[in-house]
């Protein structure tokens, strides 16, 4: 049983509609290097999220894998209550000396929602010390989100998450996102208040909202005005998301407690801390029957690999200067989205602050998507194709990269996204041929893709015929209407052999051949030469409408490209190109012998550099003989590429597509290829 079938008989994910996620294959990540994910098939996905708004410097960095490393050999876990660890204290003091002026004191958790859970507990126990007994609520803004647990979600107010739980939880004040209510509300009910609770110039979950600026520091100032705690949930803003290590540096505040989370660890390791003033602290200050004490503890409270994980995060704040080189990317970030992804029609706005960012999508000029529409979650399903992972909010999309996203990634995520939104929002129409064909007219409604499979070559000869050939049989086999579709080719004597093979293989005899390969020449040199004998230009507008006329004719088109990936159809076009327009995944075919090894690395490079949809590499023996280095190859591509070839197609002495297609599902992982198209 493969592991993804394995998930769906196993697992319960979080915040997730169970039905729909067992109806679609999973995604499941194996390891990861950089910014970058890898899941079990070799596939690399640009991290757009930080694995959820926690991943800091990227993944196996090696300083903190060390750090853990170390720690490990030391000691696992030991406990907080009643005894003290080295990680915890280093981390502790790490924290107070970077953290806003006046925090004074560090309590550990293991998780966002707890240590806010903690603020409010704490802020909550303090004024019932005090003997203000009556203070006993919170005030929280419209839309927030602080977390998961009954507490968390008590303050919090995302109606879609929370209502449900409503007869569970205690009563909250609220007051919208605007000084002047914040005002209001907090005079109006002070001696109710215990004290208020936001997410610092960001609400995350709200969907990277941004704060009107100078809110921060009048709620700071109003609390202290009124006697009133103020609790700031940096849990998503903390740790140079926002800019600056902290966002409350932004306007000058030091709240009465801090909560922290996500990226305090790097990302690596479970691992909160709620920061406290001495004023605070030392309301808690008593002989053990003074009754003073807090009562609230986690097992695995300041865990000590996470900690050291946490150290090691705050040392590489200095050494690589994490936040002196934030302002460039943040800078460039804007950039790219005001020109790539704002101007998109269904771009209602870009909200960004720091490296968090929020898309969102709208309908039209006045009305919104429907929440059925899911709008968020096609994209982050589109943008998959394109080698990132977001996560939506509803319809807003949010990037949020780690910090140590480089520039070309930067380029790369909103690319992909502005491409995912837009093919995402492009009209669909559910009737009538898969591809109109004719050429595409400026302004007019792109059609949807078809389903297929851009099968091409690290160079020529190196078995693409005899893969398509398998392919289109084994579509025939599996119900689909198979169209062949060979843009050019060369070196023919008469009819184009291949495309003959082809058509052979999908029984597709009533297509023309000349819709199967609109372009036929007889030297055997390359298209763009052969064409220019001919006297004829190649325009990708012609081999794109001639592929859309070919696909009208089924719903599953495997198209055989001539030559290698950078074979060129005329002066200014490559088969990238082409496999770029037609939008379906590359499938790369490369020979099993030696060279293969750079060949196949070569052009992987080029698939990664123009983000083409990539379905894998096959590897084929092209030869009967036994070769030396056959063993060897398939490893090495791995190693160097980390991407493992789907499989390697021994010899075939026969051309008979039927065993062409029996010999494919025997030696190659077929089953993706038609499960992810
Ligand atoms: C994620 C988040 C939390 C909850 O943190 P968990 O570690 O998921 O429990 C709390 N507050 C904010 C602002 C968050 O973004």
């Amino acid at each position: 049983m493969s592991l993804e079938d394995q998930d769906h008989r196993a697992l319960w994910h979080p915040f997730t509609p169970m039905r729909h996620w067992l109806a679609e294959t999973p995604l499941v990540i194996d390891r990861a290097e950089g910014n970058e994910l890898i899941d079990i098939h070799g596939n690399r996905y640009l991290d757009g999220v930080a694995s959820l708004w926690v991943n800091v410097h990227g993944h196996r960095h090696p300083h903190i894998n060390a750090a853990i490393a170390a720690q490990l050999d030391r000691v696992s876990h030991t406990t907080l209550l009643g005894l003290a660890s080295t990680p915890s204290i280093v981390l502790a003091e790490a924290l107070i000396s970077r953290a806003p002026p006046g925090l004074a004191r560090v309590f550990f958790s293991d998780s966002g929602s707890a240590a806010v859970e903690v603020a409010l507990k704490i802020a909550f126990q303090y004024q019932q010390l005090r003997n203000m007994t009556r203070r006993t609520k919170f005030l929280a803004l419209t839309d927030a989100y602080h977390g998961d647990t009954l507490g968390s979600v008590s303050v919090g107010g995302i109606d879609v998450f929370h209502r449900i739980f409503h007869p569970l939880l205690f009563q909250t004040l609220r007051a919208p996102p605007e000084i002047v209510a914040l005002e209001k509300t907090i005079e109006r009910h002070v001696d109710e208040l215990c004290a208020v609770v936001l997410e610092p110039l960001v609400q995350g979950a709200a969907g990277i909202r941004l704060m009107p600026p100078g809110l921060l520091a009048a709620a700071a100032r109003l609390c202290r005005r009124h006697g009133l705690l103020l609790i700031a949930d940096e849990v998503a803003t903390g740790f140079g998301r926002t800019g600056t290590l902290f966002a409350c540096e932004q306007e000058g505040v030091t709240p009465d407690l801090l909560a922290c989370a996500k990226g305090l660890s790097g990302g690596y390791l479970p691992l909160s801390a709620t920061l406290a003033t001495e004023e605070v602290f030392s309301t808690f200050l008593g002989a053990p029957h003074d009754r003073l004490t807090f009562f609230h503890g986690h097992s695995f409270a300041g865990n000590p690999l996470a900690c050291a994980a946490a150290i090691a995060s705050l040392e590489l704040f200095d050494r690589e200067r994490t936040l002196e080189n934030l302002p460039a990317k943040i800078a460039a970030l804007q950039t790219e989205l005001a020109r790539k992804v704002a101007p998109l029609p269904h771009v209602a706005e870009v909200r960004q602050k720091g490296v968090m960012v929020g898309i969102e999508l709208r309908r039209d000029r006045t009305t919104p998507f429907a929440p059925q529409d899911a709008i968020g979650a096609r994209v982050c399903q589109l943008v998959r194709k394109r080698g990132v992972i977001l996560r939506p909010l509803g319809p807003v999309v949010v990037l949020m990269p780690p910090l140590s996203i480089r520039p070309d990634e930067i380029t790369r995520l909103v690319d992909a996204t502005a491409a995912a939104i837009t093919e995402a929002t492009t009209p669909v129409s559910t009737n009538g041929p898969i591809w109109s064909p004719g050429p595409g007219k400026r302004g007019a409604v792109r059609q949807p893709q078809p389903r297929g499979l851009f099968v091409c070559g690290t160079d020529t000869a190196v078995g693409k015929t005899v893969v398509a050939a398998a392919l289109l049989r084994l579509a025939l086999r599996r119900g689909f209407q198979p169209t062949p579709y060979k843009p050019v080719e060369t070196g023919c004597a008469s009819d184009p052999a291949d495309a003959m093979a082809l058509r052979h293989a999908a029984q597709r005899q009533e297509i023309p051949i000349a819709t199967v390969c609109p372009y036929a020449f007889g030297p055997p040199v390359a298209p763009a030469a052969a064409a220019a004998l001919a006297g004829v230009t190649l325009t990708l507008s012609a081999l794109v409408s001639a592929a859309r006329a070919a696909a009208a004719a089924g719903d599953f088109q495997v198209c055989e490209a001539a030559g290698g990936l950078l074979s060129p159809y005329s002066a200014t076009m490559t088969g990238a190109d082409l496999a770029a327009a037609l939008g379906l995944p590359v499938l790369l075919v490369s020979r099993n012998s030696l060279g293969t090894i750079n060949h196949t690395a070569l052009a992987l490079g080029e698939i990664r550099r123009r983000n083409l949809p990539f379905m894998g590499i096959l590897l084929v023996d092209t030869t009967a003989d036994a070769k030396p280095d056959r063993e060897q190859n398939a490893a090495l591509i791995e190693a160097l590429t980390g991407v493992a070839p789907l499989g390697v197609l021994p010899f075939q002495r026969s051309l008979d597509p039927d065993a062409l297609a029996d010999a494919l599902v025997a030696h190659v992982a077929v089953e993706r290829l038609f499960s992810e198209i």
